[in-house]
């Protein structure tokens, strides 16, 4: 099986106050982190960086392009740039520098084993409530509910479909299901954490230094 990844590290960091995807952990950019693991796994890399240009020297053999203004733009802009006779392509997000190998190989083994996407996921341990403003609606069943990460692996074919029409969703899982894929899960791990604030950034620092 031929498989491809696209690190998507577009996002303007709205809510880390820069794009945290260029951020170092030990010295070392996140989207490096994204970029090793990726490579690891999979036989080509396509890194997606902010239209204004990536502000970090990028190490390995990777092809950029150039992204959109949501993640799922930048998934497509991605997407350009994966041979068309890729089987699987993994997604991943740049802003989660401490997913495993593992993971990587976890995820596409679900896919080449029949699924048409695969995605790593958690289960809760807060209780999640529906609001509307601040009056709480409904409580959810935390039982049914897992929270997903990336690495996500789908079949070329079906990436391609679901991202037909310029389709947006937070993940491409999302896009997938929303086309009748078969979206299978597989256990995630709670130290993939997603750098999103400031704070997270020390979070990760002492999650990578956890090992189990
Ligand atoms: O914004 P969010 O945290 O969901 O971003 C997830 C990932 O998608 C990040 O790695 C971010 O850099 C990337 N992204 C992107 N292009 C965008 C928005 C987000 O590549 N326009």
């Amino acid at each position: 099986m031929r498989t491809w990844a696209v690190v998507v590290a577009a996002g303007s960091g709205s809510r880390f106050g820069a794009p945290k995807q260029f951020a170092e952990l030990d010295g070392k950019p996140l989207v490096q982190y994204a970029i090793d693991a990726a490579l690891e796994c999979c036989e080509g890399v396509v890194v997606v960086i902010p239209p204004e240009g990536c502000p970090v020297e990028l190490s390995g053999d990777v092809r950029i392009r150039s992204g959109g203004g949501s993640r799922s733009e930048s998934v497509r802009a991605g997407l350009e740039a994966v041979p068309e006779d890729a089987d699987i392509v993994v997604l991943h997000d740049a802003a989660r520098p401490l997913a495993s190998q593992s993971l990587f190989r976890k995820v596409v083994q679900a896919v080449t084993d029949g699924a048409d996407g695969a995605t790593p996921a958690v289960l809760l341990s807060d209780t999640v409530k529906e609001i509307d403003g601040d009056v709480v609606v409904s409580t959810l069943d935390r039982e049914r509910l897992v929270a997903v990460q990336t690495p996500q692996a789908f079949r070329h074919d079906i990436l391609r479909q679901a991202h037909a029409d310029a389709a947006e969703a937070t993940d491409d899982a999302a896009l997938v299901e929303r086309i009748g894929g078969k979206v299978v899960v597989v256990v995630g791990d709670p130290r993939n954490l997603k750098v999103t604030r400031p704070e997270d950034l020390h979070v990760a620092q002492l999650l990578a230094r956890y090992d189990d």
